[in-house]
């Protein structure tokens, strides 16, 4: 059982499965990618969700190891 097992969306009440995806986060001014998040994801919508506990463990990732590769982001004016 997953933990958004029987979960609903907030927004349209939809199921929420739980997926693995690659999500991008602010860190010291600069985007980072953190791959293989477990997030919950909307059926309906798409709408994510994140449980505390991984964002306290993507945090602290963050924090204590190196990233395992740079890359490059392409940058675009409106
Ligand atoms: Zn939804």
């Amino acid at each position: 059982m997953g933990f958004w097992e029987g979960e609903k969306c907030e927004y349209c009440n939809g199921a929420i499965v739980e997926k693995i995806a690659d999500i991008p986060r602010k860190f010291k001014g600069k985007y980072i990618l953190i791959k293989n998040v477990p997030v919950g994801v909307c059926k309906e919508c798409g709408t994510r969700y994140y449980a505390a506990n991984v964002l306290k463990t993507i945090d602290t990732s963050i924090k204590r190891r190196k990233a395992e590769k740079e890359i490059c982001m392409a940058v675009y004016s409106y």
